[in-house]
């Protein structure tokens, strides 16, 4: 019986699926196994996918209490409030929450995504120069956090479509397409306009398109897709910084970074082409350069976020580029990252759940 057989098959038995709503580790551990065996099927790019999620060592679990906006979670960093030397640095886990995976496609589809987050915080450090790594000795002021969640996002998305799509290349008699995520119709729709075009433009094209798209919010209202990035990003600083008010421990604040051209192209190149210069690095596609159009509602987030650090504008903060920040420390690259990946592991609260910044309401 082939893989993708007894993946489907995953999905009808007792032990899991979505009506059942019995997702246990056991089930998932299986799962995993089967989808590994895919990505050899699925030819090089498979195998080459396969290494790089086995380099992160990245754990993954389900938790159903995962109080999330979205169906699974790549957990990089956690927050803790307990003692200072037991704070957590680097969670690396992928989480899936319960009963959130729709099928096999959807599971196939998300777990390319969430490795890609993985694989961009295990080989770039400006993506541990964030608030919510309590290790850190730089991090993004505001607007940047935004642009690097977004980035990420788009660097995430538009190659859990690609990946899909190569990968319906390789079972389509066995797939429905009419069974692809939207995403993924998207990108094939582009893909098939021009086949001479490379991937990475494809994915620099899909990536755009997915950057303008607006949704429906639950207020009946439309935002960009992006919004609710923009809002966790923005909710993650908040809690962070009062988590940081708690630190009077520690001997030095943090100091402020920038997010450079450079470090945009280097998170472009961790996985796969690169989405940001589509192979034409002098011309940096210009829409990934510019800053995130906020909602109002954003908008004032980030004013309570300058409030808090007492500053009006990010000028004022004077932010500098992580390689010199840390070579003024003396401090190199793999040492910052290597340190910061050495964190102490995930605290749990009273209820046994992950301390997360957007499970908690910021304080009125
Ligand atoms: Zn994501």
């Amino acid at each position: 019986m082939s893989a993708l057989t007894r993946l489907k098959q995953q999905w009808n038995t007792q032990d899991g699926g979505l009506n059942a709503g019995a997702f246990d580790a056991q089930w998932l551990e299986k799962t995993i196994d089967i989808v590994n065996e895919l990505y050899d099927e699925m030819g090089s790019l498979g195998t080459e996918f396969k290494a790089a999620v086995q380099g992160v060592k990245a754990t993954e679990r389900f938790n159903p209490a995962l109080k999330a906006t979205w169906a699974a979670y790549f957990v990089a960093f956690l927050v803790s409030t307990g003692p200072v030397d037991q704070r957590t640095g680097f969670a690396n886990r992928v989480e899936y929450k319960n009963g959130a995976i729709e099928d096999y496609i959807d599971f196939i589809g998300t777990r390319f995504h969430e490795f890609i987050h993985a694989i961009q915080h295990d080989k770039h450090p400006i993506t541990h120069a964030v608030p919510i790594n309590q290790k850190s000795v730089a991090i993004l002021l505001p607007t940047d956090y935004i642009r690097l969640k977004v980035l990420m996002e788009l660097d995430a998305y538009s190659k859990e479509a690609w990946l899909m799509s190569k990968f319906y290349d390789a079972f389509e008699d066995e797939i429905d397409e009419a069974d692809l995520p939207w995403k993924v119709k998207i990108y094939r729709t582009i893909e098939a306009q021009d086949p001479t075009r490379s991937d990475a433009l494809n994915m620099a094209m899909f990536a755009g398109t997915l950057l303008r798209h607006k949704q429906t919010t639950q207020n009946g209202e439309k935002a960009a897709y992006m919004d609710d990035y923009h809002t966790s990003a923005l909710d993650q600083y908040l809690i962070s910084i009062q988590n940081w008010q708690h630190r009077t421990e520690q001997a030095q604040e943090p100091e402020a970074c920038m997010l450079t051209r450079e470090d945009i192209i280097a998170l472009g190149d961790t996985f796969g082409p690169n989405v940001f210069t589509a192979g034409r690095q002098d011309e940096l596609v210009a829409l990934f350069l510019e800053p995130p159009v906020l909602s109002a509602e954003n908008k004032h987030k980030l004013g309570a976020v300058y409030e808090m650090f007492g500053i009006e504008s990010e000028e004022d903060a004077q932010p500098e580029p992580l390689a010199k920040i840390l070579s003024a420390k003396g401090m190199t690259m793999d040492a910052f990252m290597a340190d910061s990946k050495s964190g102490i592991p995930a605290q749990l609260d009273e209820n046994g759940d992950y301390i997360r910044p957007n499970t908690r309401k910021l304080q009125p």
